[in-house]
């Protein structure tokens, strides 16, 4: 688990309000969920057979002798919230969610655990056309902040009925090939089959070549369905990559199936994943509402955004700094900080009591535009000096200024009385 340093945030702060107003210009709502859930949402949620649930959990029991779990992700604490309130009965719901989530893992470069997510959830949308939306809502997103060498990689899971069929084959087939195949996709033969598609381990990788495909176990409607998809990303431009191969190794996800990589991380490639998830909702005790998500890992994207040749320009936050010298005058440059605040201005006050030299140096590395300075003469007449921190050569006299002129003077908007 790291810590965020203020060096760091400026970076995530640009991030968040990014997105923030790309969910505002698509209508979708924000919601807070608690980061504490009762262990069984999870395990009905996610599956007793993922990674997450059976390894990765932070789970506990309360003084309650409630089994309790940090959350590992935030689509089931969505999906019961909105189920308990009833949103669903209101329509279709367009959510979504950010902040930190725990999973137990081998922590590296991109891999944390504790780490961020932003995530959106479309509740109650059918169509191939949803799927799109929620696709693009993430790669304008990734756009709009300057991310490069992105790749969206799409599959489609087919029905429940598809999954059910391939999922037969499958177990058939990797039975067969038992012998040759990893420990790790060993266990999961009959846990969870189509997750080791997803292995990493090369050997079963190529073994795999041969195995019985999904696209093939597709029906009809399921193939054409894929094809609406394919079609309307093509009709906005957004290129994908064919990747039958990418499971999300649940049960109730169902057709579309993505993910957005970056060439320029490194193992751990990938941005941004979603899906299709219409068996959720009703898994959990809610009525059958089909859904689509997708949730992004910001420390991944800040790690893109910190290696871009321009970094996202955070501007510095400050417009005033305030130099004072003595006992009165240090009364009034606290006053004059608070009502310069009170008028919308960022305001540091330097509070050393130091030699004037010395706070200079330190105003003009604040990056404020502007200092106010007040010294024993200026105390005792009610004035302060204004200087410009970016005026260069022939400096004009700095200028002596009641606060209220010094307010003006900023330009600054007065609060209404
Ligand atoms: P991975 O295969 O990398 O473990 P995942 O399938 O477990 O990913 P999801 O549950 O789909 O990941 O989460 C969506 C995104 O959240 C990931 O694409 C990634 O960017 C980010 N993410 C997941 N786990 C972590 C982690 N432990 N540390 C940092 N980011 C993570
Ligand atoms: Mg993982």
């Amino acid at each position: 688990m790291v810590d965020l340093l203020p060096e760091q945030l400026g970076l995530w702060q640009h991030v968040e309000v990014t997105a923030r107003e790309q969910f505002r210009r698509s209508a979708i709502r924000e919601i807070r969920t608690p980061l504490l859930e009762v262990t069984e949402l999870f395990a009905r949620g996610i599956g007793e057979a993922t990674d997450v649930v059976g390894k990765e959990m932070y789970t506990f029991f309360d003084r309650g002798e409630r089994s309790c779990t940090l959350r590992p992700e935030g689509t089931a604490s969505v999906v019961r919230a909105a189920i308990q309130h009833g949103l669903l009965s209101q329509g279709p719901q367009r959510l979504w969610y950010g902040g930190p989530m725990f999973r137990y893992e081998r922590p590296q470069a991109g891999r944390q655990r504790q780490f961020h997510q932003i995530g959106v959830e479309l509740l109650g949308f059918a169509d191939a056309c949803s799927d799109v939306e929620a696709i693009a809502v993430a790669w304008d997103l990734l756009a709009e902040l300057g991310v490069g060498g992105l790749e969206l990689e799409l599959n489609s899971l087919g029905s429940a009925e598809d999954r059910a069929r391939y999922r037969e084959q499958l177990v058939a087939w990797l039975e067969q090939h038992r012998a040759e195949l990893d420990a790790d996709s060993q266990d999961r033969i009959h846990s969870n089959p189509l997750r080791v598609l997803d292995s990493k381990h090369p050997g079963t990788q190529a073994l795999l070549a041969e195995a019985p495909s999904l696209a093939s176990a597709l029906s009809d409607a399921s193939q054409s369905r894929f094809a609406e998809v394919q079609q309307a990303l093509t009709a906005l431009g957004i290129p994908y990559v064919l990747n039958p191969r990418l499971v999300r190794g649940l049960d109730y996800y169902s057709h579309t199936a993505f993910e957005i990589t970056s060439s320029q991380l490194g193992a751990q490639a990938t941005v941004c994943g979603g899906g299709r998830y219409d068996g959720l909702v009703q898994q959990l005790g809610g009525p059958a509402t089909p859904a689509i998500g997708w949730a992004l890992g910001m420390e991944r994207l800040v790690l893109l955004l910190s290696q871009l040749k321009r970094p996202a320009a955070v501007a510095s936050a400050l417009d005033l700094y305030v130099v004072s010298r003595g006992e009165a005058a240090a009364t009034q440059a606290l006053a004059l900080a608070r009502r310069c605040r009170q008028a919308g201005l960022a305001v540091e006050r330097d509070a050393s009591g130091a030699a004037f030299g010395k706070q200079f140096k330190r105003a003009d590395r604040s990056g404020a535009r502007w200092a106010a300075v007040i010294g024993e003469q200026e105390a005792i007449d009610g004035v302060v000096a204004l200087k410009d921190l970016r005026a260069d050569g022939g400096e004009p006299a700095d200028r002596r200024l009641s606060p209220e002129g010094l307010l003006e003077a900023l330009g600054a908007a007065l609060p209404r009385p």
